[in-house]
């Protein structure tokens, strides 16, 4: 078994509420969000940094971002999405497997306020289903 988390989560070894897949992409739900539908984004196969990742894992991670953040307009209408990608510690990486955040940000009182990880995924997996 992996010793990377993420690549634990990839392969279906640890938990995680899982809202989009395909052959070279996993996007779930980061389990601390920093906003309602708060997504994570990562190449099934390993790599650190933008600087270890192959060209085709690194565009098939954008496309799936944008297809996420498709999803979380759709689901949340959030009144903006702040979308990161942290490089070593220094950069502000946290996990050191490539991943990028969409964190979508509420006006006040305008969050969805579903009040847990698995209702927030079950409305945008529905909402990834038509986009
Ligand atoms: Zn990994």
């Amino acid at each position: 078994m992996s010793a990377c988390v993420f690549c634990r989560i990839a392969a279906g070894e640890a938990p995680a509420e899982r809202v989009l897949e395909d052959d070279r992409t996993v996007a779930f739900l980061d389990i601390h969000p920093a906003g309602e539908g708060h997504t994570l984004v990562i190449p099934r196969a390993h790599a650190e940094t933008i600087w270890d990742v192959t060209a085709e894992d690194w565009g098939a991670v954008w496309r799936t971002v944008r297809r996420v953040a498709a999803g979380l307009r759709a689901a949340f209408d959030p009144d903006g999405l702040y979308v990161r990608q942290a490089n070593g510690h220094l950069g502000g990486q946290e996990v050191m497997h490539l991943h990028a955040h969409l964190i979508p940000r509420y006006a006040a009182g305008r969050a969805p306020g579903l009040g847990g990880l698995a209702p927030v995924a079950e409305r945008l997996r529905a909402s990834l289903e038509g986009v």
